[in-house]
């Protein structure tokens, strides 16, 4: 007789993985990557730099030269930068940190579906506050929420996965103030925020319990690479370290976000292309009859269609662009998600969905 299978945690076993299909086809625009390849010279660069490695050693527990390097960057002290394998690491770090059993997080629903799902699984219950019509968060109200349910962690994604919403910055005040007074964590997700007109960076503060996070998978063009980071005061980057595993961040990965900061002018270009190519995307599809699209500061766009969303998302995919389905996620029921992409992917796209769209329309 074979043994039983060990369970996992009892809290654990409602939880689904992530989904979103990875599919081979011509047009991928469902996953909010750059369209665009590296600059040549930086991957170059990295490659070379390599070479000299002493791989039978650890790497920098620190990352130290990349925390300067960034922190000059981003005008920062390098104390209060903590770096990770993507966002989805420091998200879960911070998680582990001030989550928990016993704990609570409030996220503003719908939002990036990981905030969740890795509360679920570091021991977190999840509150989820509503929104407005337009997908802004009414400050009054999450103020309220706050004080009702006392979370430990408030997340705001800003611009948010999927609606593209960004937040005034009224708004991240007000909330990181009541944060604050509840004794919590606020952490504007900015995985997006180079697409933005505006950042909450410059509200970190040493009195301020906020930590704002990034990543290089967008806009610098690396989501192969895996790295992400917070920018938060010193004494909660000082907390995160402790539950962080040692030597987190790979050599090549170290190496990587250091040197991509100086091809940052590049990086600007590509952010400054999509931009436009976003406002050219959305201006097609505002004009589309059965299509209603978000405002969006974000590299992707979401919209509702008067119709049957899913079957058209199976109908691009057969004309070989594939899109993020959301056409079933409550408060978003009916709406797709495209990355902008290159331009001629762009193009693909509003060609297929000009032949698609009128046989799903009702
Ligand atoms: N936050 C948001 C809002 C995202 O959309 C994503 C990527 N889809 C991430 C975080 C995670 O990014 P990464 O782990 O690649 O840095």
């Amino acid at each position: 007789m074979s043994p039983a299978r060990p369970l996992p945690r009892d809290d654990l076993r409602a939880l689904d993985g992530y989904h979103s299909p990875q599919v081979d086809v011509d047009v991928r625009l469902n996953t909010n990557e750059s369209p665009y390849a590296p600059p040549r010279a930086f991957v170059e660069r990295w490659l070379d730099a390599l070479r000299d490695v002493e791989w039978n050693r650890y790497p920098d527990r620190a990352a130290s030269a990349l925390g300067v390097a960034l922190g000059a960057f981003l005008g920062q002290s390098s104390e209060r930068l903590l770096c990770g394998n993507g966002s989805n690491e420091i998200l879960q770090t911070l998680l582990l940190t001030y989550g928990g059993a016993g704990r609570n997080a409030l996220m503003f629903e719908p939002t990036y579906a990981l905030h969740a799902q890795i509360a679920r699984a570091t021991g977190t219950s999840v509150v989820a506050g509503d929104r407005r019509a337009d997908y802004t968060i009414d400050p009054e109200d999450a103020v309220a929420v706050i004080r009702r349910e006392r979370p430990s962690v408030v997340f705001v994604c800003s611009p948010n996965n999927p609606t593209g919403t960004v937040e005034t910055r009224d708004t991240v005040e007000r909330l990181a103030r009541a944060v604050a007074d509840a004794g919590a964590v606020l952490v504007v997700d900015e995985a997006y925020g180079e697409f933005s007109p505006h950042s909450a960076l410059d509200l970190v503060a040493d009195d301020l319990p906020l930590a704002v996070v990034r990543t290089y998978s967008k806009v610098w063009s690396l989501a192969g690479l895996r790295l992400g980071y917070a920018v938060a005061p010193a004494w909660m980057v000082a907390e995160l370290e402790k539950v962080l595993l040692p030597y987190n961040l790979s050599v090549p990965t170290q190496l990587a976000g250091t040197i991509a900061l100086d091809f940052a002018a590049e990086m600007e270009q590509r952010v400054a292309s999509l931009v436009e190519e976003r406002g050219r995307l959305f201006a097609a599809l505002a004009a589309t009859d059965g299509i209603e699209v978000c405002p969006s500061g974000a590299n992707f766009l979401m919209f509702r269609v008067a119709g049957d969303a899913h079957e058209l998302w199976k109908r691009l995919l057969a004309h070989d662009v594939l899109v993020r389905d959301f056409s079933s996620w409550p408060r978003i029921e009916g709406c797709l998600r495209v990355t902008v992409g290159t331009s001629e992917e762009n193009d693909a796209f509003l060609a297929a969905l000009g032949e698609t769209l009128p046989e799903v329309v009702r």
